[in-house]
């Protein structure tokens, strides 16, 4: 299956070089300079990744990110910013709007094409997929959770929270390995952060008769984990 990836790039020569790399290996690819162009594009043509720039004349990156989260028919197609900005701040904006991955500018095709594949592999090996826990079931593709025939909505970061507690029922995992895992490496945010949001997770999951099933290990973490 060739993946169509819609460009977002108002500078030619970055657009180009874009093109030019990802057709090289086989992608077919799509292309804007404007923003307000991307957003009709993206729902004419269902790409399989977008790759977006941040600094954009008419639209930002970022609102076109969120107007790419916030539509149903839209909302699970990955996305890779571009950006010269580089501070731990904006990556945090970035990937709190719905950003996927990020690749800095100036960069070569090479990292370019080896971000594009590892996202395309991931989603691959995620569609059609289904994890299950207990009486808790995500659908990856469908972007759905059920506990108990109750169909659960999480925000982002708790929805992230659960598929990785899913992934590996009964494992411990500590607030820094969950930053890393949820808000990603080289970040900053402060540990606390976790529990604020395993409190909305539990209380988003937890009906009154139901058992709480992510357990707080003192001085170690969270894990999901039903009582035996
Ligand atoms: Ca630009």
């Amino acid at each position: 299956m060739n993946n169509k990836i819609l460009i977002v790039e108002d500078e030619k020569d970055i657009r180009d070089l874009i093109i030019y790399a990802l057709e090289g290996k086989g992608y077919q690819t799509i292309s804007t300079d404007d923003g307000e162009k991307a957003i009709k594009m993206l729902k004419e043509n269902k790409p399989d990744l977008v790759i977006l720039d941040w600094m954009l004349p008419s639209v930002s990156g970022l609102e076109i990110c969120r107007s790419i989260r916030r539509d149903i028919n839209t909302k699970n197609i990955p996305i890779i910013m571009l950006t010269a900005k580089i501070t731990e701040e904006d990556k945090v904006l970035g990937l709190d709007s719905g950003a996927d991955d990020y690749i800095t500018k100036p960069f070569s095709t090479a990292e370019l094409n080896s971000r594009v594949k590892a996202i395309l592999r991931r989603i691959e090996r995620n569609n059609n997929k289904k994890l299950k826990y207990a009486d808790i079931e995500m659908d990856l593709v469908a972007h759905k959770i059920i506990r108990n025939g109750r169909k659960i909505k999480l925000g982002p970061k708790e929805f992230k929270l659960l598929k990785n507690f899913l992934e590996q029922p009964q494992r411990v995992f500590s607030r820094d390995q969950l930053l890393d895992k949820i808000w990603g490496e080289n970040i900053y945010v402060e540990p606390r952060t976790v529990d604020v949001h395993i409190r909305r997770l539990r209380k988003a999951i937890t009906a009154n008769n139901e058992i709480n099933i992510i357990r707080t290990v003192r001085d170690a973490g969270y894990s999901l984990e039903v009582d035996v």
